[in-house]
């Protein structure tokens, strides 16, 4: 039986990211990835805080001469019976909301954009990055089965490309298998989000006319007038967009029919974003993405460790997922790398790595939920100078540093204040989720 440091279970971001880390340190390990690259994925939007993970790994070069598209700021549009509220709730109309990265300095970040990505190529340059670093990679190689034997020793059942299964052994176990949740699903760790039942439809469209809004090379998040829904509108080359629709499970229909209607009956209700659309050509069809919050009740055990879907999902209306992916498996390599040179692969040595993610990935949970509860709160503290660096730090992704940021204090503070007052002008704003929401998963 092959025999190798560490095992990787996955080849998306969080894996790739992972074996480039290992084996930089000289340590071995081998990522095996059951699809064939390139593959379509969602999630094309970064959040700046990517970027300290492709400094690490050099990966930058490869990132420019694929010609991904830079990506320097994010906008989000309301629909024209919307209002938005100033500093003292006076209330002005019509505005809309947008915002540079390069507003504000971030530690060791000196790029004033990130990217917007084609995942299938991004996924298939990171793998064959981490290969050219030194991990073994496979492709077409599906895990089936885990043993965990002894102290020092895992054994990994594989289907291999040929349909041959072959068994490896390591000393360290890592989950990055993405919303298929491999370990989650067998050690039954999984808890899906009681507040969250959101779903996804989308598509790329070919020829949409970007041209049509205020910073053509901006994500755009449309809010629509339906209950905790939005759309997305993303870059991806020149030539082509993806477009999304993020609703609750309950507006979802059932058949695939009935869902792309209702992907259309929604743009309609954002004439503007629908005129382009029907301009454009779609050249995708429709991929559905279901239930997908939720958490694990631990991140880490002897000789495991979860990182980036395969540890915890939450809602992508921040565009959060792949900086999660990526910085996740930075925080645990080092644990990992120390581990190795200890030979301790107890549980207590991926402490650092679980308690820096799981603050991070609290601060990202909490923030949405005040997007959800009351979006126009959003809206409002990016207009409000004194909060506006504050919201601007989480979206760059700079969320791990503090349990509990001064926004999140604030932005509950009012939320507090409208649903404790029937008569305080945005309190029939008020979204579905409710205050007890804030305590699932340990959120402060
Ligand atoms: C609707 C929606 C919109 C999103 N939008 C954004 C966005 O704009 N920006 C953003 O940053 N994020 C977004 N995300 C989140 C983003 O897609 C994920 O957070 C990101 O892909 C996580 O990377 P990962 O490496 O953990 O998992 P993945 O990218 O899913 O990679 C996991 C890999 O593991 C492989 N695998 C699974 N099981 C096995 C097995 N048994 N054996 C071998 N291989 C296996 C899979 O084939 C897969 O390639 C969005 C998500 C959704 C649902």
């Amino acid at each position: 039986m092959k025999q190798t440091d560490v095992i990787i279970i996955g080849g998306g971001p969080a894996g790739s990211a992972m074996a480039c880390y290992i084996a930089r340190s000289g340590a071995s390990c081998i990522v095996f990835e059951k699809e064939k690259f390139p593959r379509p994925h969602v999630g094309e939007s970064l959040v700046p805080a990517s970027n300290r993970v492709f400094n690490d790994l050099n990966f930058f070069p490869k990132m420019e001469a694929e010609g991904f598209l830079k990506k320097f700021g994010a906008a989000w549009t309301t629909y024209s019976s919307a209002n938005i509220y100033n500093h003292d709730f006076a209330e002005f109309k019509g505005s809309d909301v947008d915002i540079l990265f390069n507003e504000r300095k971030q530690k060791d970040i000196h790029e004033p954009h990130t990217y917007h990505v084609d995942r299938g190529r991004f996924d298939q340059l990171l793998l064959e990055h981490a290969a050219e670093m030194g991990a073994s990679t496979f492709q077409e190689a599906d895990v089936f089965h885990v043993d965990f034997i002894d102290k020092s020793n895992v054994h990994v059942s594989v289907r291999m490309k040929d349909g041959q299964e072959e068994k490896f052994g390591c000393k360290i176990l890592v989950d990055a298998s993405g919303r298929h949740t491999f370990m989650g699903n067998k050690l039954k760790i999984k808890v899906k989000d009681p507040v969250f039942n959101q779903c996804a439809v989308h598509t790329w469209f070919s020829g949409f006319n970007r041209n049509a809004f205020k910073d053509p090379d901006f994500i755009y998040i449309h809010f629509i007038p339906v209950s905790n829904s939005w759309m997305w509108q993303i870059p991806i080359t020149d030539e082509i967009t993806s477009v999304g629709l993020v609703s609750q499970k309950q507006n979802f229909p059932n058949t695939k029919e009935g869902r792309e209607k209702f992907f259309w009956e929604c743009a309609e209700l954002r004439p503007e974003l629908l005129a382009e659309l029907k301009k454009a050509k779609q050249i995708r069809d429709f991929t559905v993405e279901a239930d997908y919050s939720y958490a694990m009740t631990e991140l880490v055990k002897d000789n495991l460790v979860l990182i980036g879907d395969a540890a915890r999902f939450v809602d992508p209306i921040f565009s959060s997922g792949v900086s999660i992916a990526l910085n996740s498996a930075r925080f645990a390599s080092a644990d990992i790398i120390r581990a190795l040179q200890s030979n301790n692969y107890e549980k207590s040595s991926f402490a650092n790595y679980e308690s820096t993610l799981k603050r991070g990935v609290n601060n990202w949970y909490r923030f949405i939920q005040m997007y959800y509860r009351l979006n126009i709160l959003f809206t409002y503290f990016v207009n409000t100078p004194e909060y506006r660096l504050d919201v601007l730090k989480f979206l760059q992704g700079d969320v791990y540093d503090e349990e509990n940021p001064c926004l999140l204090k604030a932005m509950e503070k009012i939320i507090t204040q409208v649903e404790n007052n029937p008569k305080h002008p945005l309190h029939a704003m008020l979204g579905t989720l409710t205050s007890k929401s804030f305590n699932v998963f340990g959120a402060k």
